[in-house]
């Protein structure tokens, strides 16, 4: 199988698919190490719009778990923290404009990727208790608390990014040489390249434009090889002054 004559980047945090025979068989070549690599995390995020009281908010806030063994040992038991520690993006704040009345949120909860295991954390109610109750301790309450369409979970991310186990940054970044197990940009079939957040380097948009830059440069190199023009000497002379 080849790419055609023109080369293709499959962008993507699911560089899985390709291996798992989403896009065809042909393209099962490709960055098969992915297949068997343990996932990095997925996520809960709610996105909303409410009042908030309580706390003063910035524009990034973070409410520490007050044990983050217990939390990282939820995740690796392949359940959702029950004392999460919560990143809280008050969108509307730390902008030359007052925050309107009404604002717009986005929380964050680390969670397991899904891995055949029983999957608690597609349930909306345990969620939204665990999050706005942890909240409220901390002395921040919403008025209204955001419903179940405001709530993004590990399986809405894998449906999303089908093959992507809703793993939110490729493979496990967490080992010495992880960043070098990642998929590079070229594949096994000609003219098809591999950028974004589940290749080399890694996840985060600084990352994935990295390895998009990777991608053009091994797209710009092989064509120069490849190239069907044949050298040759050009007439005519150099106008110097
Ligand atoms: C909740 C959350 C918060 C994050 N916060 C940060 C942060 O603060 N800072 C940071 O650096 N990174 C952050 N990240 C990570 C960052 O968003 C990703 O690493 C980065 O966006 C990955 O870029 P990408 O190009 O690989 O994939 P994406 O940004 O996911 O782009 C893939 C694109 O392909 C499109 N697409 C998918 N399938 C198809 C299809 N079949 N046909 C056509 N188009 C398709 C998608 O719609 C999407 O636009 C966050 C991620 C999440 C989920």
């Amino acid at each position: 199988m080849t790419a055609g004559s023109r080369p293709i980047a499959f962008c993507s945090t699911a560089i899985r698919a390709l291996a798992s025979g989403l896009l065809g068989p042909a393209a099962t070549t490709v960055a098969r190490q992915t297949l068997k690599a343990e996932r990095s995390l997925s996520a809960q995020v709610w996105a909303f719009a409410a009042k908030s009281a309580g706390v003063d908010l910035v524009h990034h806030n973070v409410f520490f778990c007050a044990g983050p063994k217990a939390e990282f040992d939820d995740l690796h038991a392949g359940r959702p923290p029950r004392a999460p520690t919560i990143y809280l993006c008050a969108q509307d704040r730390g902008l030359p404009d007052a925050p309107p009345e009404r604002e717009r949120f986005e929380i964050i909860l680390n969670a397991p990727p899904l891995c055949g295991l029983s999957h608690p954390s597609e349930e909306f109610a345990p969620c939204q208790t665990r999050t706005f109750l942890t909240l409220a301790r901390f002395g921040l309450r919403f008025d209204p608390l955001p419903e179940a369409f405001a709530l993004t979970t590990p399986g809405r991310f894998e449906r999303l990014f089908p093959a992507s186990l809703g793993s939110l940054y490729g493979q496990s970044p967490h080992a010495m040489m992880a960043a070098f197990q990642r998929p590079t940009a070229r594949t096994p079939i000609a003219g098809l390249y591999l950028a974004g957040s589940g290749a080399h380097p890694g996840a985060g948009v600084p990352m994935a434009t990295l390895s998009a830059r990777h991608a053009a440069e091994a797209i710009l190199s092989d064509r120069t090889l490849t190239s069907t023009c044949p050298q040759t000497a050009m007439p005519g002379g150099t106008s110097t002054a």
